[in-house]
């Protein structure tokens, strides 16, 4: 819906026009709230393939999310499945396999282990289904400035990007989706704590002569972990074109994103020892600095935060947007629970339910994205050595293997 000049107050206020926060004014619509939706930057803007370079990994919890709010029938165009993930140990021959179709729960749920989608098609998609909704407003590109919360209601400052102008708005419920730098956070007070992975992740799509049947492989090299992800391509890309997520140190990273096409693929063909055979760029290439950012607290008062607002992870094992997806489900399940007996949805007892919800269940996939990057991050030949050990045990190991693989599809 365009931006509706003459209202100012609504249920909730969704703070941050990202992924996960046009997937919350989308859940929340579905609920019958009305929803205020404010970005500093224009929606367009950010749906441009130049703006996000990125693919996300989805797993089937969060396409289920998307199946529930009925969206996922205009993404799953799309999405990639993914049919086996492949880990190696840079060159060494020890892999490990997993294949979602040998487990029964993945097999059953119709689906594939997980999906790869381009995040400007992703960005367009939900963008689409926000704009068509009649109870969520799109206010014009604003940031956010000041808030207070009184009697009940929260209210904003937004600062217009036109004219600088400031607009009240008001909501029962603010949801902070504004990411790493949040500023709902730093207004609430709540510190975050920091590692500097000092890595940058570089990543682009590839066109590749051998076709990547659906198989996502994951690299450990001893400089840090590529992952090659298989996407959807048209005509003579179908089955050919996957996008790379390269993990350096950051002067590395600096160096290949500077270096010379050609060279640059070549360095990645040997990375790659083979797989894919021959590689041609597909499109310009991103880079992103890597740290971990966590929260003790996910709200205060009738205000919280989802995504990476609350954690923004390492990509290693692609969970950082669907830990996100999971806050805006849980936070959608305790919204319809309130509203089914006549309660508030901004009530402060249901925020601390969800931050106690949400922070246990995100813990353990924030420890293990940080475990695993230290663990392949060693290069000294005795841990080496133990990596491919106990990556030939868990190769024999059926029963860890499909648990492995139902969390990571998070079922
Ligand atoms: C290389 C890489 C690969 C990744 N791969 C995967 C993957 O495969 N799977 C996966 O699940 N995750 C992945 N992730 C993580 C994922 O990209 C992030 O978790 C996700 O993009 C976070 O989305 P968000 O909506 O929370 O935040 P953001 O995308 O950062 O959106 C925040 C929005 O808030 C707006 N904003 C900020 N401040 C204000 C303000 N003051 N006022 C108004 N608006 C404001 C911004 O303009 C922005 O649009 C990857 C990350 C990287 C770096």
């Amino acid at each position: 819906m365009a931006a509706n000049q003459t209202k100012t107050s609504y249920d909730l206020a969704v703070v941050g026009a990202g992924l996960s926060g046009l997937t919350m004014a989308l859940a929340a619509a579905a609920r019958g709230l009305s929803v205020a939706l404010v970005d500093r930057v224009k929606l367009e803007k950010m749906a441009l393939p130049t703006f996000d370079g990125r693919t996300t990994a989805l797993n089937i919890s969060s396409v289920a999310l998307y199946r529930q709010l009925g969206v996922w029938s205009h993404l799953a165009a799309y999405a990639a499945p993914i049919e086996q993930i492949r880990i190696t140990d840079n060159h060494a021959p020890q892999v490990i396999d997993f294949i979602s179709r040998e487990v029964p729960a993945v097999r059953d749920a119709g689906l594939a282990m997980g999906y790869i989608i381009e995040n400007r098609h992703f960005r367009q998609v939900l963008q689409q289904q926000v704009l068509a909704e009649k109870r969520i407003t799109v206010l014009p590109p604003a940031g956010l400035e000041a808030l207070v919360q009184h009697d009940g209601q929260v209210m904003l400052t937004l600062t217009r990007l036109a004219d600088g102008a400031a607009q009240p708005v008001s909501a029962r419920l603010v949801v902070g989706a504004d990411g790493r730098g949040s500023r709902t956070r730093a207004l609430l007070g709540i510190a975050t704590h920091d590692v500097d992975y000092r890595q940058s992740a570089l990543t682009f799509p590839v066109r590749h002569a051998q076709p990547h049947g659906n198989v996502a492989a994951e690299i450990f090299t001893p400089h840090g972990p590529l992952a090659t992800l298989p996407m959807v391509g048209q005509g003579k890309d179908n089955g050919h074109i996957s996008s790379i997520v390269w993990t350096r140190p950051t002067k590395a990273a600096n160096v290949l994103m500077a270096m010379d096409e050609a060279l640059m693929l070549a360095v990645l063909e040997e990375s790659c020892a083979g797989w894919l055979g021959g590689l041609e760029l597909a499109a310009n290439r991103s880079c992103y600095p890597l740290s971990l950012q966590v929260v003790d607290e996910y709200a205060r008062g009738q205000v919280c935060l989802i995504a990476d607002a609350a954690h923004g992870i390492h990509p290693i094992a692609g969970q950082g947007l669907n830990l996100g997806l999971q806050d805006v489900a849980g936070l959608d399940a305790l919204i319809a629970e309130q509203l089914a007996v006549g309660l508030d949805i901004g009530s402060a007892e249901m925020l601390k339910r969800y931050q106690t919800q949400r922070r246990s269940q995100n813990r353990a996939m924030i420890a293990a994205t940080h475990g695993l990057n230290a663990l392949y991050g060693v290069r000294h030949p005795v841990v080496s050595a133990a990596r491919r050990t106990g990556m030939a045990a868990v190769q024999g190991l059926t029963l860890l293997k499909h648990g492995f693989i139902k969390r990571a599809a998070g079922l």
